[in-house]
């Protein structure tokens, strides 16, 4: 069954059937997959099954390749200003539609609706800026590098690239991906995390209706034989993976083998350092906000505090405001934190509470047993907090992923850098203080590739680079930014000779300037 996604919605049941199956997407249809394995996407607060997301079959990711293939000479010729224009349309309708996204957003991935809105957002914010592809693709020009001769580089696009996405930010993370990688003249092959991909559809259906042309971008589901796929294909030039690092440093190696390009962002342990003259309620709602907000489950979520000096006084602050926070289902409006996305992530979150206990840690705030009124099934956990944390904890050597927050002591700010930089993760660390010194040396020192001073959630915006480092990123060139737009294109260098006429007789010497 072949429906065109202009005429009607990726979701409509077919065949009158409930729940509906999530749509392939196929140079420019919305196709029923022949796929005879299916996985439920659940409602994490309510366990309901959403929708069915197919495992795309090998016969089908072929056809959404070739798709993109196909689709690439024609788009690759498109002016870049037209690109950006569709572009331009596209964030417009984003806009329009940020409401109907963002419930999606909160019914599949479970975050509260103020929060899904978040999510939307920040991916929109890079469509803006793919807006201005034709200033950021710009090449370079030297003229005469020798006499009558220019050199230029162009930035081309690549051809088919792909994109990995995890189930936490399902919009964010797709927007992250598709429109440079499309804005740059490249075509694309979208695999949404199997959670959570309606968000991605909805997003499809938009930049179709944006002027998209068919094949530009296809999306297939499902999970590693799919992934495998993307990896091993070669018509794929580029892989953009963001999730766990499991998964990531799967996917660098085996898409790298096959000579791809790829990037790969992966899993976290975010610390913030408090120094003793940090102001109090700045820092206290910006550890709670950031630890227990989108229930832990984001990459640059704070999960670990170094406390340099006093830990109590802060313990008490954090506790006293964590407590006011409302855990119950992203649809409510008084929502703070929402479950966590399966029943199986709470399991996994509460032993490694669990295993802090036992290996020594205290137990300041516990949610494990949180009840939610008329959520009796969601996978809850309210925020938790667990000190005298230290290094060799296993609930500490692990990304938790989840509303806990991890509390340890330094005695000076160079002890609490070193603590930071013995973590194997780089993404994103923040300091808490009002001295310029402390925030200065922490800031040259501190080994991880995102810094906030008094900020907790310092995620760059598109005209910077997303810049996680060591085990919290694999290849060289980072997420949107210009790093973004280099790795979705090449560069061709060209020297150019136009002269009138030649003096220049045949020689067997290496051209030198002249
Ligand atoms: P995940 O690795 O389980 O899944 C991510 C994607 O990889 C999914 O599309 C999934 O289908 C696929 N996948 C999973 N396991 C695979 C395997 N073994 N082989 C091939 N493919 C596989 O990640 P998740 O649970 O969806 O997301 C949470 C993780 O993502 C956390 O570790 C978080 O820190 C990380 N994350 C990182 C960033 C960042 O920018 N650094 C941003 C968001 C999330």
């Amino acid at each position: 069954l072949v429906r065109s996604f202009s005429v009607e919605p990726a979701f409509e049941p077919s065949h009158m059937e409930l729940p509906p199956r999530v749509k392939l997407l196929i140079g420019g249809s919305f196709l029923d997959s022949k796929a005879e394995e299916w996985i439920d996407v659940i409602n994490p607060a309510t366990q309901d099954v959403v929708s069915k997301v197919p495992l795309t079959t090998a016969q089908e990711f072929e056809t959404a390749v070739q798709a993109a293939k196909q689709a690439y000479p024609k788009w690759r010729d498109t002016p870049v200003t037209a690109r950006q224009r569709i572009m331009l349309k596209f964030q417009e309708l984003i806009r329009r539609d940020m409401d109907k996204l963002a419930q999606n957003v909160t019914m599949e991935q479970g975050k509260t609706l103020a929060d899904a809105r978040g999510d939307v957002f920040r991916g929109l914010e890079v469509v803006e800026h793919a807006c201005n592809m034709s200033t950021l693709q710009m090449g370079e020009f030297v003229e005469n590098v020798s006499t009558g001769i220019d050199t230029y580089s162009i930035r081309q696009p690549l051809g088919v690239c792909a994109g990995i996405c995890p189930f936490n930010f399902p919009a964010m993370i797709p927007l992250w991906m598709f429109p440079i990688a499309v804005t740059c003249g490249n075509t694309f092959i979208l695999k949404p995390s199997e959670k959570d991909p309606g968000a991605s559809i909805l997003l499809a259906e938009l930049a179709a209706e944006a002027g998209l042309p068919p094949g530009v971008l296809n999306i297939v589901h499902g999970t590693h034989d799919v992934v495998n796929l993307i990896c091993d294909h070669p018509d794929i030039k580029a892989v953009s993976f963001v999730g766990s690092d499991v998964a990531g440093s799967h996917i660098y190696s085996r898409a790298a083998s096959t000579g791809k390009r790829v990037q790969c962002n992966m899993g976290a342990k975010n610390h913030a350092v408090v120094m003793p003259d940090a102001e109090a309620d700045l820092t206290a709602n910006g550890l709670v906000g950031a630890a227990f907000g989108a229930a832990g489950q984001r990459c640059m979520a704070i999960s670990t505090a170094v406390f340099v000096g006093d830990t109590r006084t802060w313990e008490e602050h954090l506790v006293e405001r964590a407590k006011r926070l409302k855990v119950t289902a992203g649809t409510e409006p008084q929502a703070d934190v929402g479950p966590v996305i399966s029943k199986q992530a709470k399991d996994r979150i509460c032993n490694l509470v669990q295993s802090g206990v036992e290996s020594g840690a205290r137990l300041v705030l516990d949610g494990r047993d949180v009840q939610v009124p008329g959520y009796s099934k969601g996978n809850f956990i309210g925020p938790t907090i667990l000190s005298d944390v230290t290094p060799d904890m296993e609930c500490y050597k692990q990304e938790i992923f989840g509303p806990v927050l991890l509390c340890m002591k330094a005695g000076s700010l160079s002890e609490a850098i070193e603590i930071v930089n013995k973590n194997r993760y780089g993404n994103g660390t923040a300091i808490f203080t009002t001295s310029g010194v402390a925030a200065r040396a922490f800031q040259h020192d501190v080994d991880v590739g995102q810094v906030g001073i008094n900020v907790p959630i310092p995620v760059p915006l598109p005209f910077f680079s997303f810049t996680g480092w060591r085990g919290s990123f694999a290849g060289d060139m980072n997420f949107y930014g210009k790093a973004g737009v280099q790795f979705f294109t090449q560069i061709k260098t060209v020297t150019a000779q136009w002269k009138s006429s030649s003096s220049q007789g045949l020689t067997t010497v290496m051209p030198t300037s002249q």
